[in-house]
């Protein structure tokens, strides 16, 4: 079992570098944005709730997140490789959730963490609001959803060096070329 929590800033390349490691490894793909914007497909009243946080670019609750997390771990299928925790966890409080769960499931998990520099991240996020119809993606709210990174997500490092379980990735490249680090490490890894 290979659980690998990608973590970096809006724009760092978390979902297009989880797609590789899907179709390379045959992992499960967990993006916690992907599951907040179906609830909000629903046009149920959670959805509504969720619908205001993540417009304005700020994090759902933690024990909102909670629920989506344990119910995720809960069901994993019998025959499961491993999971991309893509957007899980965003703050201390998520990590130290996500580590006693995994603990609870004999599980445990790698963070490989996605470093972009500001400017690109701000250019990319711009380029991606033109076609993804996201209502986060123009430049008021990235502004704010990478300083809300730097102070509730950024801590989560600290937390995962910590536990000696932390690898920086330099997501600045070509996306290939970030694979091929990512690929370095998992396959040291499992
Ligand atoms: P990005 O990282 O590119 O901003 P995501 O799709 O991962 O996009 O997340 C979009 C939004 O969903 C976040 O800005 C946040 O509001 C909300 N969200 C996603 N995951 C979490 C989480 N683990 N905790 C709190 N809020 C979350």
């Amino acid at each position: 079992m290979l659980n690998i929590i990608l973590c970096g800033a809006p724009g760092s390349g978390k979902g297009t570098q989880s797609g590789f490691i899907v179709e390379h490894y045959g992992l499960q793909h967990l993006s916690t944005g992907d599951v907040l914007r179906a609830e909000i497909a629903t046009g149920s009243e959670l959805g509504k709730q969720i619908d205001t946080l993540i417009s304005k670019g700020n994090l759902v609750p933690d024990d909102m997140m909670y629920g989506v997390i344990e119910n995720y771990i809960a069901n994993l299928p019998a025959d499961c490789k491993g999971t991309i925790f893509d957007g899980y966890p965003r703050t201390v409080a998520q990590a130290e959730s996500l580590t006693k769960l995994l603990k609870k499931y004999n599980m445990d998990a790698i963070m490989i963490d996605l470093l972009v520099d500001e400017q690109l991240l701000i250019q990319r996020l711009i380029e991606r609001g033109k076609v993804s119809g996201r209502a986060d993606d123009n430049l008021n709210t990235i502004r704010h959803r990478i300083a809300v990174y730097h102070q509730q997500t950024e801590p989560i490092a600290h937390y995962y060096l910590h536990h000696g379980n932390y690898y920086a990735v330099n997501g600045n490249h070509m996306m290939p070329d970030v694979f091929l680090q990512i690929k370095r490490i998992i396959d040291r890894e499992k």
